[in-house]
């Protein structure tokens, strides 16, 4: 009875009501919209690598008796490396809907990103397998408040795609530095680059420039998305600068007062 009487009241005489009811349903039209693509590709994501692994598991089940041990090793390790990136995405997939549900479950500390770095950057040389030369600058050495753990993960995710998306021989620079108020990790290479129109949509989970290209070098899609949501955390920015065959810039900015003096 009590809503009753507010439809009966509210939608004959105002019209910022009606608008407000219709607003509030497609804004849930939306996010079921949302949540139906992400189950999709969540789907999708994960069906590719159990087929691959399913194909390989029955092709040694069929061959056991004919196959040379050196093929069962073969078709063995090809099934373990896809279940390897069904692991990383359901890893990928509960970080980010740990950052997605709000505030930080941590407290901020002072973190030691120069330490950190150095860390990522002797990462991305041992991804690299010394295929591209890869330089740090590095002038900032006061901590920055946050958390250790997303700073690292962020930071890793540019350096690492650097790799990923940059031809053998390229170059890769990584640099934290400190520009008047503002305090800036960048990853710069002159690999295959992007196009302008893909920019704006990188940060989507799951979006991809060339999906293929993403699933050969072991990409789950999600590390951008993982990447924004810790910059924002700590109140930062990405900005993507990028030329289809020349490179990417990718640059996480950060208030400087939150350096630790
Ligand atoms: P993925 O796991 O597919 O790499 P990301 O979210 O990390 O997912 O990146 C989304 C897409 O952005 C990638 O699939 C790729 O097309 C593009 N991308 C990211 N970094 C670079 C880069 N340094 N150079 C060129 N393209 C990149």
């Amino acid at each position: 009875p009590v809503l009753r009487t507010l439809v009966v009241t509210i939608v004959p005489f105002s019209e910022d009501m009606r608008l407000l009811l219709s607003e509030d349903i497609t804004q849930g039209q939306r996010v079921e919209a949302m949540r139906r693509d992400f189950v999709a590709n969540v789907s999708h994501e994960m069906r590719t690598p159990l087929t691959v692994v399913s194909g390989f598991l029955e092709t040694v089940i069929d061959g056991l008796d004919d196959l040379a041990k050196e093929d069962i090793r073969h078709y063995l390790g090809l099934a373990s490396e896809q279940a390897g990136r069904m692991q990383q995405l359901i890893q990928d997939l509960l970080t980010l809907s740990a950052l997605e549900t709000g505030a930080p479950m941590w407290q901020e500390e002072p973190v030691d990103v120069a330490k950190l770095v150095h860390d990522v950057e002797r990462e991305a040389i041992v991804v690299s397998g010394g295929r591209h030369r890869i330089e740090l600058d590095c002038s900032v050495s006061a901590p920055l408040l946050g958390n250790a753990k997303e700073l690292h993960s962020a930071f890793a995710n540019l350096a690492i795609n650097a790799v990923r998306y940059t031809p053998e021989g390229g170059h890769i620079r990584i640099s934290w530095r400190q520009r008047g108020t503002v305090v800036e990790y960048t990853v710069e290479d002159d690999g295959i680059g992007i196009a302008a129109d893909h920019i704006p949509r990188l940060t989507e989970r799951f979006y991809r420039v060339d999906r293929g290209r993403s699933r050969e070098t072991g990409g789950t899609g999600l590390g951008l998305a993982i990447v924004k949501h810790v910059l924002s955390r700590h109140q930062g920015d990405l900005l993507i600068d990028s030329e289809p065959g020349r490179g990417s810039r990718f640059t996480a900015c950060f208030p400087a007062r939150r350096l630790v003096s």
